[in-house]
């Protein structure tokens, strides 16, 4: 038997679920540091968008955007990208 898995990557978003506000509300109050994308670094290399937890970025062909609505501020997108094209910085009081 032949099993073949195929990741199917539609325009805009991934099949996968995306946040909405719960019973915590907006989650992205909960940041401390703001995750800020240099578009003209990024490759579109989907990296970021595959391991943010939050399932709160999207990449198309501008670059990555991140949802700050839900984004909590975990970093991984800054240590996943390749091209270092994501940097925290402190978040706005
Ligand atoms: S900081 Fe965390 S939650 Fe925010 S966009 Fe990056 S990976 Fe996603
Ligand atoms: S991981 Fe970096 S290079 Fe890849 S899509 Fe995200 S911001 Fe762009």
């Amino acid at each position: 038997m032949v099993i073949t898995m195929k990741l199917v990557k539609t325009e805009d978003k991934l099949p996968i679920s995306y946040p909405s506000e719960g019973a915590a509300g907006k989650t992205g109050t909960w940041r401390l540091e703001r995750p800020i994308v240099n578009n003209e670094m990024c490759t579109r290399c989907y990296l970021c968008e595959i391991y943010c937890p939050g399932n709160v970025i999207t990449v198309d062909k501008e670059g990555a955007h991140i949802d700050y609505n839900y984004c909590k501020g975990c970093g991984i997108c800054v240590k996943v990208c390749p091209k270092n094209a994501i940097k925290m910085e402190p978040e706005e009081e």
